[in-house]
């Protein structure tokens, strides 16, 4: 870069307002005053407990709603999202990002991948929406970081760490399945950063994490569009407020929630993408 001479039109160039890539005007939105109402009466129908250091999974049945309870103190959670039924449909956390923004919080959707590419999730309650995004272009939930992995971590530091949240959540998968690791591990994909406070630095574009604000009793809640297989690391990072990849945190367990509701009048599962898929043949 340093070689190269400015163009003599750089500031106006650089004065070039930024457009949406992604305009959401005509983004089927979800029903939340349907959901507001729903999630008012409530019967918990099953939980389970992420133990830290390690991953969890729990089923979801469409029109359930799920929540992830921060318990103890301050805990990151990693979360893969699967369609109960196929494996190969996931949440596709760049396509969410590119129609959501770096951040999720109420109101906004979790997408799974291609053909389906459909809403698997829609965030009902946040109690972290209060944060924003603050001072450093910090903010809660990213769909910016992957997931916290050993091939990295070995790249890196040159040692093996086996509780990275890619680890546990193949663990945890292949434990659901029944699948060898291996196979099991070729499903596990980049998360939603459930708590995590992230962004990337303004003067070197650096993705940076810092102290999570999830207390005790912070959940964010979501409804079901499908049924769904949910698989939940509690990162190794803990409150993610230094490092990661370590047994050096300290590291709370996570809860995991299930909820029906008594009614939900007029709801239908999310239906599959209508493209044709002749991709112009
Ligand atoms: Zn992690």
């Amino acid at each position: 870069m340093t070689d190269q001479t400015l163009p003599i039109d750089a500031d106006d160039r650089r004065a070039v307002p930024p457009v949406i890539c992604y305009p959401t005007d005509h983004l089927p939105q979800p029903d939340m005053v349907l959901y507001n109402q729903a999630r008012q009466n409530l019967t918990k129908v099953d939980a389970v407990s992420v133990p830290p250091r390690e991953a969890a999974s729990i089923v979801v049945p469409a029109g359930h709603f799920m929540r992830i309870v921060s318990i103890e103190g301050p805990q990151v959670g990693d979360l893969n999202l699967f369609h109960q039924h196929n494996l190969n449909e996931r949440f596709y956390s760049g396509k969410t990002r590119a129609l959501h923004g770096t951040h999720v919080s109420k109101g906004d959707q979790l997408w799974s991948s291609f053909p389906a590419m459909r809403p698997m999730a829609t965030v009902t309650h946040d109690t972290l929406g209060w944060y924003g995004i603050d001072a450093f272009g910090g903010s809660v939930h990213d769909v910016i970081g992957t997931r916290c992995d050993p091939y990295t971590g070995r790249l890196l530091s040159g040692q093996n760490y086996h509780h990275c949240c890619h680890s546990n959540l193949t663990r945890a998968l292949a434990d659901h399945t029944g699948l060898p690791l291996t196979e099991a591990e070729a499903y596990v994909h980049d998360v939603l950063n459930v708590f995590m406070c992230t962004g990337f630095t303004r003067d070197t574009g650096q993705y940076f994490m810092k102290a999570s604000p999830v207390r005790p009793g912070d959940y964010i809640e979501f409804l079901a569009e499908i049924d769904l297989l949910a698989v939940l690391s509690a990162c190794p990072g803990g409150d993610c407020s230094a490092e990661h990849s370590s047994d050096t945190a300290a590291c709370y367990p996570l809860l995991i929630e299930v909820y029906a509701p008594d009614d939900l009048p007029g709801w239908t599962p999310a239906r599959i993408n209508s493209y044709d898929r002749s991709h112009g043949r």
